[in-house]
């Protein structure tokens, strides 16, 4: 299994988010990959390389699912922060006013701070001046993995990056994401030949991003395990009843489940999920993997102990696909490394001895 990291990742290190009305230190922080970094190292299962952050093709990539106002506003999102208000060079850039439904989404705003509020879902990420150089890198990562596996270098590889991107669509950001590495990851596995391919979030949230992106297409499979969004994280979207839309109706496979929720009990919705995956032929396999499944996770509900993860990697790894690991959440920064390592383990073993 080969390890690719996103060697500029802590060029983005928010400082606060905004959470119920206070601002609070961010979750979401450059320690969580040091320490998967740190645990691959430590028990080696694969070669670990640092992402090629500029590769060909790597603009195009990005426009082929992102919105090119989009782009063009996070890469001068930090310099049009400062321009708004030089003395907002000791703050992040949060968002503060959004456009309702009903609202003007077309026209562009000049005002930054209604920019932001455009191309956004929350206040709880937040840009600061190298997010853009972070997140384009991360990009990278994601692609250059999905590439790799295309060639039939490995069965396997692991994309390990922050920002994290599943939350970020086509043209907006949030949950942490700016640029949607999953997606991006699946979409280079389609330009490399595979001609299904299924995304299967495992990640405690919704994987709305992800969703949005390939709603209307029945070339990508999306399949996401996640709390409940009438009580968890992003609420607005991945009810069990959002099936797709055109000719993506019948693509997309939301798996909701309580708060509290324990590893049988996933376990069985990962079933679901990997036969859904199989009766949809695909070719090809994008996880995005998040480990805020964990019990110890300080801002989510499942109860997923260490030992699981071992277990999930091999239930993955017997789908018998390339498969393209993405890093996404997972915030108990002690056990994340664990966790996370726990899953590729898992899967290489399996991979090894069908
Ligand atoms: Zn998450």
């Amino acid at each position: 299994m080969l390890i690719t990291y996103n060697p500029h990742h802590h060029l983005h290190q928010g400082r606060q988010e905004m959470f119920r009305g206070r601002l609070v230190d961010c979750h979401e922080t450059v320690a969580r990959l040091d320490h998967v970094l740190t645990e691959l190292q430590r028990r080696v299962i694969g070669e670990v390389r640092a992402a090629d952050p500029d590769p060909a093709g790597l603009d195009d990539a990005l426009a082929r699912l992102h919105a090119p106002r989009y782009l063009r506003f996070l890469e001068r999102a930090w310099d049009d922060w400062i321009a708004l208000d030089p003395s907002n060079v000791e703050r992040d850039a949060l968002p503060s006013v959004w456009p309702a439904p009903g609202m003007r989404h077309d026209v562009l705003p000049e005002n930054f701070a209604a920019r932001m509020g455009l191309f956004s879902f929350d206040a709880g990420t937040p840009i600061v001046q190298g997010s853009w150089a972070a997140a384009r890198a991360g990009a990278a990562c994601a692609i250059g993995a999905a590439r790799i596996v295309s060639s039939g270098g490995e069965r396997g590889a692991f994309a390990l990056t922050r920002p994290p991107g599943h939350h970020a669509g086509a043209d907006f950001f949030g949950g942490y994401c700016f640029l949607n590495n999953s997606a991006l990851a699946a979409q280079a596995l389609r330009d490399g030949g595979a001609a299904r391919v299924a995304v299967l979030d495992v990640d405690y949230h919704h994987g709305n991003g992800t969703q949005a992106i390939f709603y209307e297409r029945s070339d990508v499979l999306t399949v996401s395990i996640h709390g409940d969004p009438r009580t968890e994280y992003p609420f607005f979207l991945g009810h069990a009843d959002e099936r797709g839309a055109g000719a993506g109706t019948g693509f997309n496979l939301n798996l909701p489940l309580p708060r509290g929720t324990d590893f049988a009990r996933w376990r069985a919705a990962l079933d679901a999920g990997l036969t859904a995956i199989a009766s949809f032929g695909a070719q090809a396999l994008v996880v995005a993997l998040g480990v805020d499944t964990f019990e110890g996770d300080p801002i989510s509900g499942f109860k997923l102990r260490s030992a699981d993860y071992d277990t999930v990697g091999e239930a993955i790894a017997a789908a018998g696909l390339p498969t393209v690991f993405v890093f996404e959440g997972g915030y108990a920064v002690a056990e994340v490394g664990i966790n996370t390592v726990n899953v590729l383990e898992g899967f290489s073993r399996r991979s090894r001895s069908p």
